[in-house]
């Protein structure tokens, strides 16, 4: 059996159309949702994510600013960004690029951003509006997830979901998701004892730790549903060979550019599960997608429009 391949560039394009066509609709009652994007320091990696942000931005109509303040910015420095962000009502949320630089108090700037105009849905509140299913702002990547299953008739309800990996960003809201969609959740972490046994027991199963092709097959049950939410970088030749062994293009892209993306699960997954995300072009796309999204349903929440059918699909 080989798994069914989830293909979230094509999801995430589907979802994309739905917010231009809704951008559209509202450019005709006059408002335009914007997004401001903060960009602090030199991050390679972050700047890259800030422009595909960006030009999808572009491509659907929202108005968005870049801010790109030095390495050595100091919070204060940022909180006074924010607050001014917050201020300015053609801006409708805000998106803090994280990692921050080292000396920047990272806690403390989520905290000050607007919870009406928390994109990322980190704020305490939106925390709390997603744990208490109150209308708030969702976590782009554990949105978009959400999304995949949806949009790929895998029924949620009732199902056992294991999410390996607890972060505020990704695992505890993929957890809450699926609470609230009615899964019977489990949460692993570095700590959880016979992590395979656990995730065997999984109908769904959510890698999201950071470790490249982690999750092999003997922890995935026959025809399970598998979304793969890391994103790795592989540069090390056995490491490349314990996952990619056999992969000719995978082997061209290493020896051209001595680096390849991997997920947090190991290819020889697709043997067992039913389906399964790929990286790239699984979850990846879906977090744009759902930052487009999300940017459309603050514009609404803030002017008191009740959402259509499209931008509210990810919330319970
Ligand atoms: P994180 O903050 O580092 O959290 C990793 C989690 O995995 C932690 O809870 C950790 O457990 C757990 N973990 C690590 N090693 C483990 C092991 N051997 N066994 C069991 N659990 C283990 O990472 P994150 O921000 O959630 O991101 C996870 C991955 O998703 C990364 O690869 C990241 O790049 C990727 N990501 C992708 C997108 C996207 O759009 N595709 C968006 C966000 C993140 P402890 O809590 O016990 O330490």
């Amino acid at each position: 059996m080989a798994a069914v391949i989830l293909d979230g560039n094509r999801i995430a394009s589907e979802i994309r159309a739905e917010v231009s066509a809704e951008v559209k609709a509202m450019a005709a009652e006059g408002v335009r949702p914007g997004l401001a994007v903060v960009l602090a320091g030199h991050n390679p990696a972050s700047e890259v994510y800030v422009r595909g942000k960006v030009k999808a931005c572009a491509e659907v109509g929202i108005y968005s600013e870049e801010h790109t303040p030095g390495e050595s910015v100091s919070t204060e420095e940022l909180l006074a960004l924010v607050t001014a962000l917050n201020r300015r009502d053609e801006i409708d949320s805000i998106l803090v690029q994280l990692p921050l630089p080292a000396q920047v108090d990272s806690k403390r700037l989520l905290l000050a951003v607007d919870p009406g105009k928390d994109v990322d849905g980190f704020h305490p509140m939106n925390v709390g509006f997603l744990s208490t299913q109150r209308p708030g702002l969702v976590p782009c990547t554990p949105a978009g997830i959400i999304e995949i299953l949806k949009r790929s008739n895998i029924p949620i309800a009732g199902q056992e979901a294991v999410v390996v990996g607890r972060s505020d960003i990704v695992g505890k809201p993929t957890a809450m998701l699926l609470t609230n969609r009615n899964a019977t959740v489990t949460i692993c972490h570095s700590k959880t004892r016979d992590l395979p046994g656990v995730c065997r027991r999984a109908d769904i199963l959510i890698a999201a730790t950071g470790r490249a092709g982690m999750i092999t097959r003997e922890f995935v049950k026959l025809g399970a549903t598998v979304i793969d939410v890391g994103v790795n970088k592989v540069t090390d030749r056995a490491e490349f060979e314990r996952i990619f062994a056999g992969n000719a293009k995978r082997e061209e892209t290493f020896r051209a550019k001595g680096s390849t993306l991997a997920g947090d699960v190991h290819p020889q997954v697709a043997e067992v599960a039913g389906a399964m995300t790929p990286v790239p072009g699984g979850v990846g796309p879906l977090t744009i997608a759902m930052l487009m999204a999300n940017t459309v349903r603050a514009a609404k929440l803030r002017r008191g429009v009740l959402e259509s059918s499209q931008t509210k699909s990810a919330y319970p």
